[in-house]
């Protein structure tokens, strides 16, 4: 029997039937060119023992990727959010850490670039704000410095209904930060901690209005990396605890000037759905490593004899609908994230971070069942793709639950309508 050959790793989105930019064609293939030489084989090496990926984060500095969205003015790639989420799908399917924690690192510079390039500010704002975010820039792009985006604490503010309780108070200069962030991926291996806190004013009840967004040093006083990470999947990102205990900074720590952070939570939702690419990622990577190990095409197994049955056939041809439905509906709500969207287009975010994030582990279960036994032992990605495409729904603000309350409600509500009365 002749044994036909997949293409190796095709692009996840095809440029020509999705019409991808000359900079998406270049940014996907530079991601999948070092995702299947290097990421791939060093998977299994962080999740075993929940260690960082640093190796990969040099890799991606010489790629030119760290400064993905840095601006082109800036001396960046000057990747818009699609060109970004494209990208970063194509990490993902090689190593979910990888690509959860490159996202961290990447909204540092997407919103305080591309995104903060939309939002009203003064001109002096904008002057000040332009020069502050070159700084990080010039560290990222010349130094390598990785930043990260810790900003759960474990109450309601993450979700988007409270203050941050981690606090900054203005002194002189400076700003003294104290608090205590969860679930901080990068922790101990981040440059810089790029924390959403708020700030502190006299005389006035802590506000979300008041959220500052601030490139905290990994090594200021005060900051200390507390507990384990020992978790059922992305074992890679090192989410441990931070504390910050009187931490001092100057202004120019600021990624984005005050009162700019509020604004971009309201007017550039799509922000919020910067964690899907990576579970997008691990979708396909599902569905391509079944076809591959029905047709006997993963390196290192002995040849399987399945593919003939139809109900392996029927399993193959429902993946590769949720696949197709799945990458459909991402594609269009990455295209369509602006300033001010439409109503339909916000429920469309909600509807798509949801499907992402629950279908990339229904896939990686459906991979498995097809696949059978021989497909959960270590020694293949399969059992990893499933532990990580867990964590995707637990993903805060937009967990599979909050999408659900927020398209019920908002689909049936207008703003400011209710029900007293
Ligand atoms: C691998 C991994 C990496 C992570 N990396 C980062 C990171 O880098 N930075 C970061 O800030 N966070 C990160 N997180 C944290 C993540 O966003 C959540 O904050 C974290 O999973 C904590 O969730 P919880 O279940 O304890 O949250 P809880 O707040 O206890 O929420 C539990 C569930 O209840 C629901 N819920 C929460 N609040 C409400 C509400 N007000 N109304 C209705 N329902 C609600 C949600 O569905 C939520 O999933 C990471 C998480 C994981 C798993």
């Amino acid at each position: 029997m002749s044994k036909p050959q997949t293409p190796a790793d095709a692009p996840m989105f095809a440029p020509d039937a999705w019409r991808l930019s000359e900079q998406e064609i270049d940014l996907t293939a530079r991601a999948r060119d070092l995702g299947a030489r290097l990421f791939a084989p060093r998977a299994d090496k962080w999740d075993r023992d929940a260690i960082f990926p640093s190796e990969n984060y040099r890799d991606l500095h010489d790629a030119g990727l760290l400064g993905i969205c840095v601006p082109a003015g800036d001396g960046g790639e000057g990747a818009g959010f699609r060109a970004y989420c494209l990208t970063a799908a194509e990490i993902g399917r090689y190593c979910g850490s990888t690509a959860l924690t490159f996202n961290m690192h990447v909204c540092s510079c997407l919103w305080s670039g591309a995104l903060s390039d939309d939002l009203d500010m003064s001109k002096q704002q904008r002057r000040t704000h332009e020069q502050r975010r070159a700084i990080h820039y010039e560290r990222i792009l010349k130094d390598g410095a990785v930043y990260s985006q810790p900003f759960s604490e474990g109450g309601a503010a993450a979700a988007g209904f409270q203050a941050f309780s981690t606090t900054a108070e203005a002194d002189g200069e400076d700003y003294v930060v104290n608090g205590k962030k969860i679930f901080a991926s990068l922790a101990g291996h981040a440059d810089y901690y790029g924390v959403l806190c708020t700030q502190l004013r006299k005389g006035k009840e802590p506000s979300r209005r008041d959220t500052l967004y601030l490139a905290i040093p990994a090594d200021a006083r005060g900051v200390s990396v507390v507990g384990d990470w020992d978790p059922l999947g992305m074992r890679g990102t090192v989410s441990r605890t931070l504390l910050f205990d009187n931490v001092r900074i100057g202004r120019d720590a600021e990624l984005m000037p005050q009162g700019v952070y509020f604004q971009a939570a309201t007017a550039w939702p799509h922000m919020f759905l910067t964690l899907s690419p990576t579970y997008m990622g691990i979708a396909q990577a599902a569905y391509d490593f079944t076809v591959r190990y029905l047709r006997g095409e993963i390196p290192g197994l002995p040849p399987v004899r399945r593919r003939m049955y139809p109900t392996k056939q029927i399993a193959v041809a429902e993946m590769h609908i949720m696949l197709e439905n799945t990458k459909a509906l991402w594609f269009q709500a990455i295209s369509e994230a602006r300033h001010s969207p439409t109503k339909e287009q916000v429920l469309r975010a909600y509807a798509t971070n949801h499907t992402v994030m629950e279908n990339a582990n229904a896939l990686c279960r459906l991979a498995i069942r097809t696949c059978g036994g021989q497909s959960i032992l270590r020694s293949l990605p399969l059992e990893r793709l499933y532990r990580d495409s867990r964590c995707g729904s637990l993903m805060l603000p937009w967990t599979a639950e909050l999408c659900l309350d927020r398209i019920g409600r908002e689909a049936l509500y207008e703003a400011g309508e209710s029900d007293d009365g």
